[in-house]
Parts: C-alpha cells; sequence; structure tokens
C-alpha cells in the first residue's frame, strides 16, 4: 500500500537511506504532538550540522508533519520510503548548518497551571525530584509513588553539581519535590546546599516533618530562604482523605499550623479533578483563618499522568516546560516523570544541553503556533 507522499519529500528504497544516514531513530507510533517532538530534538542534536538522521515511525502523520518541523527547526527533509510491509515509513532528515539553540519561551498564555501558576523563561526555575517514595499513595500521584517504590534519592553531592550548573547560567528559583521531600535522610543537606544559591519551595503533605530528626532539620532551614508549599485538598477532612488516605487531612493541617508557628512562609496547594465552587469557598474561608496571602493559594487540576486514570491530559504540546531533575534523568515537567515521552535526558547533568533542547523544542512550537497551528503537529 502507497502512502500519500509528504509534500515535496522525494522516495528512496530503503536501503539507500540507510546508507545515507549517519544516526537513526525510530519512533514507534508516537506522532509529533505526543512526544516525538522532542525525541526528535533530542536525537538531532547529536547529528554533526550538514549530516542525516533517519527516522522510522509507524504513524501515517509523522512523515507530513516531519516535513513542516524540518522548515521550521531550519533542517531538511531529504527523502522518504514508501510504507513497508511492516507498516513503518523511513524519512530522511538532513541537519541544518546552525548549531546555535533558539533562545525561546513560552507565552504565559498557553501554560497549563499544574505547578505554580505563572510561566517563567526556560532557565529560570528548576525543579529536583529529592526522593520517589511516599508516606501515603494517593491515587492521583502523577509521580507513582508510596511507601513501596524504590527511594530513588538525589544524592546530595549530585544535587550540589547541579545547582552549581544551574546557578552560573543564572537560574533564579528551585523546587524541591518527590515523593515527600521529608523522607530524604539529608534533606537538610540538600536544602542548605540548594539555598546557598536560590530561593528554594519544598512541595511536602507536611505528615512526617513534626517529629525526631525531621522536625530538627526543618526547624534548621532558613525562613528567607525556604518556603514551603503545603498540599491541602480541601476544608472537609472526607474529601480531603478520599484521595490521600484516612488521618491525611487532620496531620495535614497540623503540619501547617506548626509551619506557620516556626515562621516559614507557607503556600497551600489543592489539587482537584475539577471545578469546585462550594468546596473552593470553604477552603478559601479556611485559608483566610490562617492568613494565608492570595499569592500563596494554588489550585490545580489532576493531570493525566501517572496513577491518575482520569484528569487533564498532558504532552509536550500543550505543557508549557519547568525542566526537572531526578537522580536519574532530565524531564520536562514534574508532573511528566513517569512518561518517558517527555524524558529530555538520561542523565541529571549536564544542565545546559537539556535546557538548550527543550529551548529548540519550544522555539519550533512557537513558530508552529504563530503558523496559526493550534496543537503543533497534529494534522487532525
Ligand atoms: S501526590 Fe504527593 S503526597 Fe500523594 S503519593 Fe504522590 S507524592 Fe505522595
Amino acid at each position: 500500500m502507497t502512502s500519500s507522499p509528504a509534500k515535496g519529500a522525494e522516495f528512496a528504497e530503503l536501503s539507500v537511506l540507510t546508507g545515507m544516514a549517519h544516526a537513526r531513530l525510530d519512533g514507534g507510533s508516537m506522532d509529533c504532538g505526543s512526544g516525538l517532538l522532542l525525541l526528535l530534538t533530542r536525537r538531532i542534536r547529536d547529528v554533526p550540522p550538514g549530516q542525516s538522521l533517519l527516522v522510522r515511525t509507524q504513524d501515517a502523520t509523522v512523515p507530513a508533519d516531519l516535513l513542516d518541523w524540518t522548515r521550521l527547526a531550519g533542517h531538511e527533509l531529504l527523502a522518504q520510503t514508501d510504507r513497508d510491509p511492516s507498516g513503518a515509513w523511513h524519512v530522511l532528515v538532513r541537519r541544518g548548518t546552525s548549531r546555535d539553540a533558539p533562545h525561546a519561551t513560552r507565552s504565559p498564555a498557553t501554560a497549563a497551571p499544574f505547578t505554580s501558576g505563572e510561566a517563567t523563561p526556560v532557565g529560570h526555575r528548576l525543579w529536583l525530584y529529592t526522593n520517589f517514595h511516599c508516606n501515603l499513595s494517593c491515587g492521583y500521584c502523577c509521580a507513582q509513588s508510596s511507601p513501596s517504590v524504590a527511594p530513588r534519592e538525589l544524592p546530595v553531592e549530585l544535587a550540589a553539581g547541579v545547582m552549581q550548573e544551574f546557578d552560573g547560567l543564572g537560574g533564579e528559583e528551585v523546587f524541591l519535590t518527590g515523593g515527600e521531600p521529608f523522607l530524604h535522610p539529608r534533606l537538610g543537606d540538600l536544602v542548605a546546599e540548594v539555598g546557598r544559591r536560590t530561593p528554594v519551595t519544598i512541595l511536602t503533605n507536611a505528615m512526617v516533618m513534626e517529629r525526631g530528626s525531621r522536625r530538627a532539620q526543618l526547624e534548621a532551614m532558613d525562613r528567607d530562604r525556604v518556603r514551603l508549599q503545603i498540599s491541602l485538598d480541601s476544608a472537609q477532612p472526607q474529601l480531603h482523605d478520599q484521595q490521600r488516605g484516612a488521618g491525611s487531612h487532620a496531620r495535614a493541617v497540623r503540619g501547617i499550623r506548626s509551619a506557620l508557628e516556626l515562621g516559614f512562609r507557607v503556600r497551600i496547594a489543592a489539587t482537584w479533578y475539577d471545578d469546585q465552587p462550594d468546596e473552593g469557598e470553604r477552603w478559601q474561608a479556611l485559608l483566610d483563618e490562617w492568613a494565608i496571602p492570595a499569592a500563596d493559594r494554588l489550585v490545580r487540576p489532576v493531570a493525566r499522568q501517572g496513577f491518575a486514570e482520569a484528569g487533564q491530559p498532558v504532552t509536550v504540546d500543550t505543557l508549557a516546560p519547568e525542566p526537572t531533575v531526578t537522580v536519574d534523568g532530565i524531564w520536562w515537567h514534574p508532573v511528566a516523570v513517569s512518561d518517558p515521552a517527555m524524558r529530555v535526558s538520561d542523565h541529571p547533568m549536564p544542565l545546559e544541553a537539556a535546557l538548550d533542547t527543550i529551548r529548540e523544542a519550544v522555539a519550533v512550537q512557537d513558530a508552529a503556533r504563530r503558523e496559526g497551528r493550534r496543537h503543533v503537529f497534529r494534522c487532525a
């Protein structure tokens, strides 16, 4: 069966294209909107200018999308094959001659409010996953955390290296998340290392920081450099507990009160499947009692990632990037660290190359939007 040719592409035998290719990429059934864009951006950065990348795809939209991607990204689509008996097309792309990464930023109007509610230029904000294990196992956890998962702790020495590089690149703020960061045995050292260079926000469920060595680590933290972002989904215990587990509301409230008593700036974050106007009013009233300023109240939608079987779907097309470092890689965004299509690097360092990969992908997305494409590389 013969496919519709991508406009401008020459057809050739696979053996001919293979002979011309410097590198290969198997995109499987991914389309550009669901993650192939990021994979292409990563892989072509390893190809010398003027050399070619052979892309295999089983998605019928990809050959035509690659024609637009190569034009917008400054590369050239040289040729493609017909669909072969395995159901795949092969497309040969020659890398453009400029190696300069475009320094693009996403318009704040397109940012999805999963984290802080506002978009920042790529490179200003960094997320660090301190660990992946958690005392809870919430039904919507995007990181697939629970008491039984591998901790995947971020070593303090690795965090120090990442922070040195981030600081040198002009980084301005860091968010620590997990898992539950207070389960990291050296969280105090980690926070001190990060806080030496930028202000730091710790995301926590506030349930395990009140006793013993964790309490001591909390008390030792610099109130001028460290802010706590505490999850509280509802003013009503049963609504909070139905996602997070029995008794979790009461312990979170105790944690919030003691963080405030200790003099921390506290931000409260709720995660909801849908708009909940009535519940929202009760939640706001409770935060009024605690004198939490409006700027420190955050309501986020559930992302359909990790454990969440419902919620807002996210892709590199719809999610403004917030670079995120884990012990085993760098990711597009902290809500997407369980999604292989959102991985930017297989290593936590160097940071600069990963930030440039993200900037290149965003620059192409921005250029596509300027041409009027709503979903950057979806033809449908
Ligand atoms: S959502 Fe937060 S508190 Fe719940 S399991 Fe995940 S990391 Fe833990």
